[in-house]
């Protein structure tokens, strides 16, 4: 069971999260929980190291985060102890969780789960910090990436061999589009793997992307629900042959993008290598690429990558200036995405020509296209994407289509 940082948010809820799971260890469950810091520590402890510095150490900058995630398991356990259960804490590293070194977005290689085990086999009720872990040389904290805590669940309970892996969140399930944004979202009862990665990758942080991995490459069973009811949410299932395939299961939007531009590049082998090589190494994950032709043997390159690191990108691409020769490099902060998901459109040409129409019948601009064989993304300016979002939601209908779909 994992609870999101709204779910603890405060001293009721966290006794509420406390008898969910005191609930779930009296059916006769075994049970692990994962727990996310409360509220918006996470946000406040990144502002207090900005406060400090303008660029905070990686490694320093982890040490201070995990904290979060241990202020609430501490907390959940002592609720736990209330209720007359016995439940022990563990950190990430207490708990095997073993990592690469790439403090801040540190992946998962390793999880030797015997302390977990032990405490289950003790009768406990096994408390374990969200969002971090010990990188596999021994040394340090790491944690894994905004929203995090879902890929701890997941990954220990394929590691452990949970018979559910249950993320419980402010919201009742997945819904067709934020429900923050669309009044008319609803719950899907089932999304395939395939759809929520997209859905995932594409800014729906119901779920952390990696978790959705795992539980595709590890079988876990997944469900998204509510820690204040007890319905039932939405199943992460394998697609199978025989699956109704919506043409658009939902829409996902981003609005912390930018978009730089690299003007005047040589039109020739090895260039692009050379400029995403270093973004690379310098671990800033880019995203839709565009390559023009400009004129006398030179070219345009435009990427998008996440707001945050543009400052980086920036510095890293300056480094390589002098080799590369490039013209000018412009960026824009402004940018947002917004995408289309859904495994019918394989099947369904037109998808796209629609999405732009239904977009410029509102004046939104596009500025990149994305696509894969079961997505459809554009960029577009930041202040049009709630606009955008609920333009598509109507055109593609799908509060009907998802409404029609979860009662076959
Ligand atoms: P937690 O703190 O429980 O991890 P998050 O804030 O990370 O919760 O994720 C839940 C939020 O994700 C919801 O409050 C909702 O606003 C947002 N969200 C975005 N897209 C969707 C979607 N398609 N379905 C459900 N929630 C979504
Ligand atoms: N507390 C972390 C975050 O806010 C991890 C998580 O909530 O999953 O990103
Ligand atoms: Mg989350």
């Amino acid at each position: 069971m994992k609870f999101g940082g709204s779910s603890v948010a405060d001293a009721d809820k966290i006794r509420n999260v406390a008898r969910r799971i005191a609930a779930a260890r009296e059916s006769g469950d075994d049970v692990v929980a994962v727990v996310s810091a409360r509220g918006k520590t996470t946000d406040g402890l990144v502002q207090l190291a900005n406060e400090i510095s303008d660029r905070p150490d990686p490694r320093e900058l982890d040490m201070l985060l995990s904290t979060g995630e241990r202020i609430s398991c501490a907390l959940v356990a002592m609720a736990l102890h209330d209720l007359g259960h016995q439940a022990v804490s563990f950190t990430g590293s207490q708990a095997g969780i073993f990592t690469d070194s790439a403090h801040t977005k540190a992946r998962i290689v390793e999880i030797r789960a015997d302390r977990i085990r032990e405490a289950l086999e003790g009768g406990n009720i096994a408390l374990v910090a969200g969002f971090q872990g010990m990188s596999i040389d021994g040394k340090n904290v790491t944690t894994l990436g905004r929203g995090g805590s879902d890929t701890t669940a997941v990954a220990l309970a394929a590691s452990i061999n949970a018979d559910v892996c249950e993320i419980y969140t402010d919201v009742t399930g997945v819904f067709t589009a934020d429900p923050r944004i669309v009044a008319g979202a609803v719950k899907l009862p089932r999304i395939s793997h395939e759809e929520m990665l997209e859905m995932a990758a594409m800014g729906s942080k119901v779920l952390a992307l990696r978790s959705v991995e795992f539980a595709r490459n590890y079988d876990v069973p997944l469900h998204v629900r509510s820690s204040f009811s007890p319905d039932e949410g939405t199943w992460i299932i394998k697609e199978t042959p025989d699956m109704e395939q919506a043409i658009v299961s939902g829409i996902a939007h981003k609005s912390d993008e930018a978009k730089i531009t690299i003007t005047g590049v040589h039109d020739q082998p090895g260039v692009a290598a050379s400029i995403f090589t270093v973004l690379a190494d310098a671990l800033i994950n880019v995203d839709t690429i565009i390559q023009n032709m400009g004129s006398d043997g030179r070219a345009d390159l435009s990427f998008t990558l996440p707001l945050d690191e543009l400052s980086r990108a920036r510095d890293v691409l300056d480094t390589i200036k002098g080799s590369l020769e490039y013209t000018s490099i412009t960026a824009d902060d402004q940018i947002g995405k917004v995408t289309l998901v859904g495994a019918g459109m394989k099947s369904n040409p037109g998808i796209a020509a629609k999405m732009f129409r239904v977009l410029s019948d509102k004046d939104i601009n596009i500025l990149m296209i994305d696509t894969s064989t079961i997505r459809i993304t554009v960029v577009i300016n930041r202040r049009d994407i709630e606009r955008a979002v609920r333009a598509l939601h109507d055109a593609f209908d799908l509060e009907a289509e998802a409404t029609r779909r979860g009662n076959v």
